[in-house]
């Protein structure tokens, strides 16, 4: 054997041992996002993305108090700069606010730095304007790329994600597939998705109340995801 190929040989055998220790190693955060909860308690939490917005988030805040019903709310930071007082409206009312990134961007077409950059920006604005740190954090699309769990990681959030999608911001979706889409696959311990920003609104609040009214009366009680992350400990 020549030297050269001695080198490679030598090289690559380093590799082999090296290899595994790189798999077990850096690759994978040391955390999985949370998209639902193992319980035999009938729970579920009502979550409600790309809010505030003027108009359907304070519609979505009435039918939720009028049926005493907690809620996460995962907002965009250039929504909550845009309508602070809605913004004030959710926390006042008692409900958990998340964040969910500054523009609702790709996050495909974002760095590390840029995806962290969203989720700090973002977090200043909920502070300044309702006093609160957030613990949670739902990326746009629900994308997880090797990125996107780093930054998340590094800017100190849990990841939650969803177990239940009606797609209610479908404009082809009307309340009542809305409806049938949740009541039909719905479980203990479920994390549903709902949105009180976008251009479907009026169908998701029509959804709401009669999901509510559904689910009560098969025992369901709805709770905050830090409730429902507390039933699972
Ligand atoms: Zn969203």
């Amino acid at each position: 054997m020549s030297q050269a190929a001695l080198r490679v040989f030598v090289f690559a055998l380093f590799l082999s041992f090296l290899s595994p220790c790189l798999a077990a190693g850096k690759p994978l955060p040391a955390y999985e996002p949370i998209h639902r909860i193992d319980t035999q308690k009938k729970v579920v939490a009502l979550t409600f993305d790309d809010g505030p917005d003027a108009k359907y988030t304070p519609m979505i805040l009435e039918v939720l108090h009028k049926n005493g019903v907690p809620a996460t709310f995962f907002v965009l930071g250039s929504q909550v700069d845009k309508y602070p007082k809605v913004m004030q409206w959710i926390q006042k009312a008692g409900h958990e606010i998340g964040n969910h990134g500054y523009h609702h961007y790709d996050l495909h077409k974002l760095t590390e730095q840029e995806v962290y950059d969203e989720i700090k920006r973002t977090e200043k604005s909920i502070l300044k304007t309702t006093g609160i740190l957030a613990q949670y954090y739902r990326p746009p699309g629900g994308v997880l790329t090797h990125d996107v769990m780093n930054a998340v990681q590094s800017s100190g959030y849990d990841i939650i994600h969803w177990s239940i999608d009606p797609q209610d911001w479908s404009l082809a979706r009307t309340a009542s597939v809305i409806v049938r889409s949740v009541k039909t696959n719905v479980t203990s311990g479920d994390i549903i998705l709902f949105h009180d920003g976008g251009l479907n609104q009026p169908q998701t609040v029509a959804a709401l109340q009669d999901l509510i009214t559904d689910l009560r009366s098969r025992g369901y009680k709805f709770v905050t995801v830090s409730q429902l992350l507390d039933e699972a400990k």
